[in-house]
């Protein structure tokens, strides 16, 4: 293989490789950045529908959409769920946008995927993201969550025109 071939493919490394056999910063690297996971959710517990809210967790900016406080987030967050390789693979809950589950579906990251575009800001101008459009769980009381129901985390990624908008 050549030095460019082999250049291409470690570029492209989420088509090549497992969710298993990532190193730590590819790991990293793969998040959109979207912050939909960082989301309240209720679900219902006789059906097990999950319904997504735009409340967002305590320690989310909701401009960034980054987490604040990441490398101690379970400090302040316990219930906050360490994505790993079998996770991915078992919370139904994840985005269908969400680039590990999309790796681990055997799919391609879409055109607006930092690692495809170049571009951390792709995702929010392409409207994947949650950018400017959350509400912080702080000081909110539970019942009032039914009020901030929203349909679009959850959508299918391809979408109506199939270009991964929602
Ligand atoms: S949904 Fe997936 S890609 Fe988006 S912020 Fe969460 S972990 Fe990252
Ligand atoms: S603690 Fe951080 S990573 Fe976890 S849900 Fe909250 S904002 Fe997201």
């Amino acid at each position: 293989m050549s030095d460019d071939l082999k250049a291409v493919e470690a570029a492209s490394y989420w088509k090549t490789k497992r969710l298993e056999d990532l190193s730590a910063s590819e790991w990293e690297r793969l998040c959109d950045g979207c912050g939909r996971c960082c989301l309240n959710k209720l679900e219902d517990w006789e059906t097990g529908e999950i319904a997504w809210t735009n409340v967002a967790c305590q320690l989310l900016d909701g401009h960034a959409c980054r987490c604040r406080q990441y490398e101690t987030r379970q400090a302040v967050v316990p219930d906050c769920v360490a994505l790993t390789p079998t996770a991915v693979r078992s919370l139904g809950w994840l985005p269908p946008s969400c680039a590990y589950r999309l790796v681990a579906e055997g799919r391609d990251l879409y055109w607006w995927h930092h690692l495809v575009s170049g571009d951390p800001e792709t995702v929010h101008q392409a409207g994947i993201s949650v950018r400017d459009r959350t509400v912080s769980e702080a000081g909110m009381e539970l019942e009032d969550y039914e009020d901030h129901v929203v349909d679009w985390p959850g959508e299918d990624p391809d979408g109506e025109d199939g270009d991964g908008r929602f």
